[in-house]
């Protein structure tokens, strides 16, 4: 039996597999930028790739919906419609001049996948429902106070109360609530009854996803399944207060120095990550931006003012929960021995996840039936999956080899890759759904 359905599916994906090459080639060509591909969150290409897979969903006679954000529901109806819904899918979107497969992939797969069930002639016992969600990309377009992958989040509910308008689009200067009703959506309704997607309503979501690190490519296995998700902390601007003083001529005893207080501050979060690594733990601490203001600043002048990044990632909770009060303690050291003031601003948290244990083994089991070469690995990237887990729904990631990391023209992922991750992908959903 196991292996009659590995064969029926395997041979109903190869049949699937030229509409995905297509729908990678039109995306690819309608969403081009100078270099890369631009499919800003609620923008044009956004748009343009989610009429482009309702349009395929609808050809494949799937029932099609969107919720009031906007985010895009493409069911093949099962035996039982009152079961909680198999969920699949990913984003559509891309951060600016990014690649054409973050994102992409996943939502181009589980339809794909969803059509070879159909083609195999699988009548699933209950809805297998395609998402693709809105703005996963929010950390790239957006500023202000939001915390990130805000389709996903505004569909289970997650939304904090005044994030329609606090979320600001850095291209348009435009809220979040205003891009919504822009793309034709309706924001007034987040306030309005429960959630689109409840968490009972749901028996799974799996996610496909191209690996974002070299560990795939280099170890050569073109599936990977992934174990856990990192959390984040991310604290967007540090302001390190001192004042500006002559280089020269203002002795170290009255000065303010904001650079040394940034650097003292700097060097002991990092301290900290080391020492969590070092009792076995796992903590990445990454400053991506830190300036002096460019307007004040002067090779003769002591550094009045510095502002900086942090983000913070664990695969550990409690490693992400020991961090603001060490970031407090370390800030009052500094500042009484550089005189300086430190404003952390606080830090927005995506949760750390960890995978479905079920659907963990259900996927090793898959990729041995198939003759797929897959790899247990963490996810050091945020996705859509961690809001899903969040909520208490059975959550599962596949990746697929990638070259060049992704956010950037480069991404290289294989087309043979990305068939075998559909592959065991629409093996999960078959045996998913195949009980009664
Ligand atoms: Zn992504």
């Amino acid at each position: 039996m196991a292996d009659g359905l590995a064969v029926s599916v395997s041979r109903a994906l190869a049949e699937a597999s030229p509409m995905a090459e297509r729908l990678f080639g039109t995306l690819a060509e309608k969403t081009a930028d100078t270099v890369g591909v631009t499919r800003a969150s609620y923008g044009e290409g956004e748009q343009f790739a989610h009429d482009l897979l309702a349009a395929t969903a609808r050809s494949l006679d799937l029932d099609i919906a969107t919720d009031w954000a906007g985010n895009l529901y493409m069911t093949l109806p099962g035996r039982d419609r009152s079961r909680p819904a198999l969920m699949t899918g990913s984003h559509l979107d891309s951060v600016p001049r990014g690649g054409n497969y973050d994102g992409a992939a996943g939502v181009i797969a589980a339809v794909t996948a969803v059509a070879a069930l159909r083609r195999a002639g699988l009548r699933p016992s209950q809805d297998i429902t395609v998402m693709a969600t809105r703005a996963e990309e929010s950390g790239s377009w957006f500023k202000g106070r939001h915390g990130g992958h805000l389709g996903a989040r505004m569909a289970l509910g997650l939304l904090w109360p005044d994030e329609l308008e606090t979320a600001i689009r850095i291209d348009t200067g435009r809220s979040l609530a205003w891009h919504i009703a822009a793309a034709g959506f309706d924001p007034k309704k987040a306030t309005e009854g429960p959630p689109r997607l409840a968490r009972e309503r749901i028996g799974a979501w799996i996610e496909l996803h191209i690996e974002q690190g070299p560990v795939l490519l280099t170890e050569g296995y073109p599936v990977g399944i992934v174990t856990a998700i990192r959390g984040i902390l991310a604290a967007r601007e540090v302001k390190v207060l001192g004042a500006y003083a002559h280089a020269g001529a203002t002795p170290e005893s009255y000065r303010q120095d904001a650079a040394l207080a940034a650097v003292d501050f700097i060097a002991g979060m990092d301290r900290h990550a080391e020492a969590v690594r070092a009792r076995g733990g796992d903590l990445t601490f990454t400053v991506g931006k830190i300036n002096t203001d460019a307007a004040l600043h002067s090779m003769t002048k002591v550094a009045g003012e510095v502002r900086f990044s942090m983000d913070i990632r664990s695969r550990d909770q409690a490693a992400l929960d020991g961090i603001p009060p060490v970031a407090a303690r370390l800030a009052a050291e500094v500042e009484a021995r550089r005189r300086a003031r430190i404003e952390l601003g606080g830090f927005a948290p995506t949760p750390a996840a960890a995978m479905d244990a079920g659907l963990r083994r259900l996927l090793a089991q898959g990729a041995i039936e198939l003759g797929i070469r897959a790899k247990e690995l963490p996810c050091g990237a945020s996705h859509d999956t961690v809001d899903f887990a969040s909520v208490g729904v059975p959550a599962a990631m596949i990746f697929v080899r990638n070259a060049n990391g992704s956010h950037n023209p480069d991404e290289a992922m294989e087309f043979a890759d990305f068939a075998e991750g559909t592959r065991l992908l629409a093996m999960l959903l078959a045996r998913l759904s195949s009980g009664d």
